[in-house]
């Protein structure tokens, strides 16, 4: 018998412990305004947080209240000592990494996301989730002219994707690799240019580092299907397994778009499992302007498309498709006696992944599919891609600066005549000042910023203004 058990079924009953509905709908109100306030003049705060490592960690008391607090602290607490230290990715002044955006849909989606708290491990434990999820992935397959019949679900990341992606490969490859681990033969094969998520997955799917081969790229960063080929030759000549191959739509350090053709033609020939990443550039496959970007992906074993990078959902929700779920399903699937259920003719999605517990992911994108439909998402990308294009003829117009990389989708590549250290001088420069944030990389070994336009709030105004910080004496 549990001790303190309660005595009376008046104390079974007493209200729930959670803050009352009047002071949750009160609050609400003051965070939706807030929120509201926030998307409505999201400029009022610098795009950087400020401070140094370790501020906020010493602001907060060392240990977690042992009373609650009322919420008008916590909010207090909030705005005064986490706010500053925030970054701002969902600014319209934020051009770093890949910029991305939470749109008014999105996050009153998420709201409910987190009010309903669903686990959509299996079609019974939320047959909602699972439906728009299957749903939704293949509206998104309709946008991109995708064939219909693969199968698509929402993950965390695509970096989670990729790891489903390369034990599929494995499972393919070694169906024993499940029992026994692989035989340590087999190859995988990005681009110098792959994410380096790949290589990750690769490592945390125990192919080994030294089984990963970086392919070179061509002059303006797509990989060379030639060396790819070469590379498996000498792989197969030394009693290598080749089995895996990740090409890209929109690599990170410059867009560039690999020769999926062409490469997916030298995995078939060899048995590859052609992973194709769009993480970043294959929602531009929406646009009939830019379908062709996704040229040869049909021929694809698995690919990837993040939502939360050009469409506005609000992180995180990643696409993740493939042709062969059987072998996914074969990888993953593991059965417990908890688990089961006496559903048929159902997908229990935990079964194709690595999370049990997976988020209701599908009511953000759907929440943003149904509020902009087809033709307003081609609208903000549109708008996104011409922001990118002007900024990059400014800079080739210039004397001062030169492109680094084409401008084929959102993102501007460039670099300053004088060499590396102007460079980083001027990316130092225009981040301390603290109105934008861009990132940089390297492209052939020199310091090159990036601006990566994609925010549904960015104005015309605010690049033009990035290009007058940019090229003032
Ligand atoms: N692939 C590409 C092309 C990316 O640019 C990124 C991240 O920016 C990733 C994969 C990894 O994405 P995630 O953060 O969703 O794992």
């Amino acid at each position: 018998m549990i001790e303190n058990a309660p005595e009376s079924t008046a104390m079974a009953d007493s209200p729930s412990p959670d803050m009352p509905a009047a002071e949750f709908r009160r609050y609400g109100k003051t965070l939706i305004d807030w929120v509201a306030d926030f998307l409505e003049n999201p400029r009022q705060y610098p795009v950087l947080a400020s401070g140094q490592p370790g501020d906020l960690h010493r602001r907060l008391p060392a240990n977690a209240p042992i009373e609650g607090e009322p919420m008008e602290k916590i909010l207090q607490d909030f705005n005064r000592d986490v706010l500053p230290m925030v970054t701002h990715w969902n600014h319209p002044r934020f051009f770093a990494y890949f910029s991305i955006s939470s749109s008014a849909p999105g996050i009153l989606a998420e709201l409910l996301t987190a009010a309903l708290d669903v686990n959509a491990m299996l079609w019974k434990s939320c047959p909602a989730a699972t439906e728009l999820e299957q749903s939704t992935a293949a509206w998104m397959l309709d946008w991109l002219g995708l064939p219909s019949a693969w199968f698509g679900m929402i993950v965390d990341s695509a970096s989670s994707a990729a790891l489903q992606a390369v034990v599929a490969a494995r499972q393919r490859a070694e169906p024993e690799s499940r029992s026994v681990g692989q035989s340590g033969r087999l190859v995988a094969y990005v681009s110098e240019h792959t994410h380096s998520s790949v290589e990750k997955a690769a490592i945390t799917a125990g192919i080994g580092r030294s089984n990963v081969r970086h392919i070179a790229v061509d002059a303006e960063f797509g990989m060379s299907a030639a060396a790819l080929a070469e590379a498996i030759r000498l792989d197969l000549s030394g009693n290598l397994k080749p089995f895996f191959m990740a090409a890209t739509v929109g690599t990170t350090s410059s867009t560039a778009i690999d020769p999926v053709p062409a490469i997916a033609a030298i995995c078939r020939q060899h048995g590859l499992w052609l992973h194709v990443d769009g993480a970043y550039g294959g929602a531009l496959g929406v646009l009939p302007e830019c379908r062709h970007f996704l040229d040869g992906v049909d021929l694809a074993d698995s690919f990837v498309v993040n939502p939360p990078k050009l469409m506005t959902v609000p992180l995180d929700c990643c696409l993740f498709y493939t042709r062969s779920p059987e072998a996914v399903r074969a990888a993953f699937a593991l059965e417990a006696e908890y688990l089961k259920t006496d559903v048929r003719g159902a997908v229990d999605y935990t079964d194709y992944g690595l999370a049990l517990g997976r988020r209701f992911r599908a009511l953000k994108l759907w929440f943003v599919m149904c509020y902009f439909g087809r033709e307003g998402l081609a609208a903000i990308l549109r708008r996104s891609l011409k922001m990118a294009a002007w900024l990059g003829e400014q800079i080739s117009g210039s004397s001062q600066f030169e492109l680094a990389a084409p401008v084929n989708m959102g993102l501007v590549c460039f670099r300053s005549r004088q060499g590396d250290d102007a460079t980083r001088e001027l990316m130092n420069r225009i981040n301390n000042a603290g109105m934008f944030f861009v990132s940089h990389t390297a492209l052939n070994g020199r310091f090159t910023i990036r601006v990566a336009i994609g925010n549904i709030r960015t104005r015309w105004q605010d690049v033009e203004e990035l290009w007058a910080a940019i090229s003032k004496p």
